[in-house]
């Protein structure tokens, strides 16, 4: 048979894989998902040789097919509106938007050609020709864009204190240190989309006058980092990265740094550090990177999918992406979506979306029919939100003033099977043997809350242990000098905040 065979970047139904799109000289797409080896002859001879071994297929696998239409053929793939898809696999997509994960599921990774045919790097032409630097940081500014490592700090600012340095070189730094437990949507982006990350690079140091890029991955990611590096070669090899870029003065160039493993690198003082060959510590600010970074030279720090929403912005406008999400988060949040929930994967949703149409919508609800109990969100450093408040949209404010946080985009889904203490429990021993030690509160402070939680789940604890975790977690969120230690206490505040009665259940000795 006369057929060719692509391979594509993350589509995100991790729990369908592997999964096959036959796809028709009509345009029309079989979706197969959960395929065996054993039933791919089935489908070829169903699309290939009709009327052949039709019955068996029914029987098998028809029940799980999901059909698509698209305007165009193979090499320019246009869905058609949700309203024309069917299945479980549609309704897990049709509420997503994908702006950091475009062309998910078409898109070949390391197929720079066909990134190109579809818009890619117009963003950094339109830029380098139209615009000036300042303009530039101005609708970034504009688009309200906030980072999406963690804190949400608004990305514009930033490049603002960047580009206002007269200092004649810098640097950009792109964070791939993703290191949260579960959490693996950096990952997918470098792997999936490496091209678009760059653009986002080339067009931060277009605005902010660096000549220099740095991608620090780590190092237990080695298909991005070999994505990544292979992403560069093409780009040089098309004048899209090194000296005078598409024939302009502008000139960047970039090069990979694999980080060790530390979740503490994830900050960017510790990141900066372990570039430089120091041990990965965070050191107080200010000076901000964007003051004295790498080198002592002006810094730009920006997470992989932070940068992953540039092109969009400059391509399709301000007006379009200040239209997606809330008022004081603009744009996309992609989410590890995991626990117990039907349908998990990589989710690219707008904010403003609520957690239970997350839950409900896209997941399928809650796996074996248990009652949805909560949803921790962020990792580590984020919190936990209790089911009743689940219809809270997803926004950077809203999280934050339920003491949970977005954090780099965690979310696991908590059935009324789940322990609360326990679960505090796993995230703290995490932050636990993470925290780099250099700060007092941290360093003992985390490892005695973690005693507390030990003895509570062995059943040892007396209630004062519940009054002095909340203290110690209290002064160790107010006293430690990085993000690590500062969010470590979020687990633990907020499932005493919420169920506080399930860790008085655990003095009691009823569970
Ligand atoms: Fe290190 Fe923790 Fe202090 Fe951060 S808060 S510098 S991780 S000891």
């Amino acid at each position: 048979i006369d057929v060719t065979i692509k391979s594509v970047g993350c589509v995100g139904v991790c729990n369908k894989v592997p999964l096959i799109d036959v796809v028709d000289e009509k345009g029309e797409i079989t979706r197969y998902p959960n395929v065996k080896p054993e039933e791919i002859k089935e489908i070829l001879h169903y699309h290939f040789k009709p009327g052949s071994l039709l019955k068996r297929l029914k029987n098998n696998l028809f029940n799980r097919v999901d059909t698509y239409h698209t305007d165009l053929t193979w090499n320019n793939v246009i869905w058609k509106p949700e309203n024309e898809r069917t299945g479980v696999i549609n309704s897990f997509l049709s509420e997503q938007i994908h702006i950091a994960t475009e062309g998910y599921g078409y898109l070949a990774p390391l197929n720079l050609e066909e990134y190109m045919g579809h818009g890619g790097f117009n963003a950094l032409k339109k830029v380098v020709s139209e615009y000036r630097p300042n303009e530039v940081v101005k609708t970034v500014l504009e688009s309200g864009l906030r980072g999406r490592g963690g804190g949400g700090f608004p990305t514009g600012k930033k490049w603002e204190m960047v580009a206002t340095s007269t200092s004649p070189e810098k640097y950009v730094i792109c964070n791939g240190d993703e290191g949260d437990p579960g959490a693996f949507m950096d990952r997918m982006i470098l792997e999936s989309y490496p091209f678009r990350v760059i653009e986002g690079m080339l067009i931060a140091g277009y605005a902010t006058g660096a000549n220099k890029g740095v991608f620090y991955i780590r190092a237990e990611y080695p298909l991005a980092v070999k994505r990544i590096r292979a992403a560069l070669e093409f780009c040089r090899e098309k004048n899209l990265l090194g000296k005078n870029i598409a024939g302009t003065n502008f000139s960047f160039d970039i090069e990979i740094f694999e980080g060790a493993g530390a979740f503490v690198c994830g900050e960017e003082t510790a990141l900066i550090a372990s570039i430089e060959g120091e041990r990965g510590f965070p050191k107080q600010r200010p000076p901000y990177p964007a003051v004295a970074g790498l080198n002592g030279l002006p810094t730009l720090v920006n997470n992989v999918e932070t940068l992953s929403q540039l092109s969009f912005i400059i391509n399709k406008g301000l007006n379009k992406y200040l239209k997606i999400g809330t008022d004081n988060s603009k744009g996309t949040k992609v989410f590890a979506l995991a626990g117990k929930i039907k349908n998990g994967g990589l989710i690219e949703v707008p904010m403003g979306i609520t957690l239970n149409q997350i839950i409900e919508d896209i997941g399928g609800g809650v796996e074996g029919g248990e009652k949805l109990k909560a949803v921790q969100i962020g990792g580590p450093s984020g919190g936990c939100i209790p089911a009743n408040l689940c219809d809270v949209q997803v926004d950077f404010d809203a999280f934050n003033q339920m003491g949970a946080m977005m954090g780099s985009g965690g979310l696991v889904v908590l059935s009324e099977k789940d322990c609360m203490v326990d679960m505090a429990r796993y995230f703290l021993s995490f932050t636990c043997e993470q925290s780099c030690g250099k700060c007092t509160f941290c360093r003992v402070g985390i490892r005695r809350m973690l005693d507390i939680l030990d003895r509570l789940c062995s059943g040892n604890a007396v209630m004062e242990d519940i009054d002095k975790l909340e203290e110690l977690a209290i002064n160790v969120k107010k006293s430690s000098l990085c993000g690590l230690g500062k969010t470590a206490p979020n687990p633990v505040l907020t499932t005493l905040k919420y169920f506080r009665s399930e860790y008085e259940e655990h003095v009691q000795g009823l569970c």
